[in-house]
Parts: structure tokens; sequence; C-alpha cells
């Protein structure tokens, strides 16, 4: 039934946002990708996120979203603030107040333009690093909430929500993804793409996901 319907995919040109792209395009019959701007460290991180728009052919809608910046800069945003992991239960200096509840917000007005049903967003409450709008939770609290607003049944998908980033480079390969997103997305605080600089938050929990699946998945060809 799904295969008939229309989605929009959260898209950052990362990791996550990529595998989920690649599950929509599996799922349903028509995908549209939306990248918010909101003055990223790097500008890479938009562009790339084009680039895989395009190589994989879907719409890219990109929203300026410079106010968020203006309301709360932080260390994704400036480069001035430190990218620290919190520590005593302290949000992670990367942390953007509100950042996942307007940008779903968001995503839902141009699904309802675009006449989109579904909005699929790459959240994860396993590799939960402090952000409060990752939660399953919250998540569907808001579903509830954009239903109401609008008059309208959207359904928000997190094909992540439970997944390490160990299984979630597990269902970038059984999507066939997984040199396609290895190799294309951007993850980095850095803003290296690829594999990236390796030595980032990013990027050591990126790694230590591929790293683990992979020596899973050859222990299982043996
Ligand atoms: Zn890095």
């Amino acid at each position: 039934m799904l295969r008939d319907e229309k989605a929009i995919v959260v898209f950052s040109g990362g990791q996550d946002s990529t595998t989920c792209l690649f599950w929509a395009l599996e799922t349903f019959k028509e995908v549209e990708v939306v990248t918010f701007n909101y003055n990223q460290r790097h500008k890479e991180e938009i562009e790339c996120a084009k680039r895989i728009a395009e190589e994989l052919q879907v719409k890219h809608h990109l929203l300026d979203m410079q106010l968020l910046n203006q309301l709360a800069p932080n260390a994704l945003t400036r480069d001035d603030i430190e990218i620290k992991e919190g520590e005593d239960g302290e949000l992670p200096s990367t942390f953007v107040p509100g950042r996942n509840l307007i940008f779903l917000s968001f995503a839902a007005v141009l699904a309802s333009q675009v006449k989109a049903k579904h909005i699929i967003t790459g959240v994860c409450e396993t590799d939960f690093s402090g952000y409060p709008d990752c939660r399953d939770a919250f998540v569907k609290s808001l579903n509830v909430t954009i239903n109401l607003s609008m008059d309208q049944q959207f359904v928000i998908h997190t094909p992540l929500m439970w997944l390490d980033k160990a299984e979630t480079w597990k269902l970038a390969d059984d999507l066939g993804a997984l040199e396609f997103v290895r190799e294309k997305t951007l993850t980095c605080y850095e803003g290296v793409i690829g594999d990236g600089c390796g030595e980032c938050p990013a990027c050591k929990l990126r790694r230590n996901g591929l790293e683990k699946y992979l020596e899973g998945a050859a222990a299982h060809d043996r």
C-alpha cells in the first residue's frame, strides 16, 4: 500500500539520512528530500546533500533556516564554539534547542504543500547523545500535534530509531547502499566527506559502528 504513496525525507547528506533516503526509495512510490540551511559550520554539508539528491534523481528542497542560528548559536553553527560531548547529564555543545521540533514541523508544512503523506527522519534513540528531540516519545507526540494542527494524517517514520550505528550500516548494506553511504555521505564535524577526519566524535561513532558491522558480517561469512 505504501508503494502508492509519496514521502518527504529530512535530509542532511549524512550517513543516517542517506540510509533513510534509500529506505524511502524502497518503500514509497515517490520520494522528495528537504535540507535545512541553518548556517551549518560546513557549507560542504549542503553541497553534499545536493550532490546525493541529484545522483539519486530525487527532487531536493532547500529551506533557509538561518533564523535558528540567530536564536540558538551552537557548536554546529559557530566556529568559535568547541565541539564537546556532554558530561554528567549536560547536553553536548552540538545540541541546538528545538531543532527537530522546528525541522519536522517545517517538513510537515512542505509535505502538505507537495501532497506527501509520509515524513521520514533519521533520528535515533539508541545512539542517544542526550538530544531530547531524538526520542521516540517526542516524535510520536509531535506527529499527533502536527496532524491536529493541519487536520491531516501524516505519518512520521523513524527507520533508525532503535538501531545502533552498526545496525544502521547493516540496513544500508541490506538496501544495497553500503559503498554509496560510506563514500558519498558527510557525517564529520570537520567537513571531511566519506570516512572523515577520523578524530571528531561523529567520525569515531561512525567508524566504530562500521568496524563492528564489518567484523560481524565477516564472522557470519566464515
Ligand atoms: Zn571527523
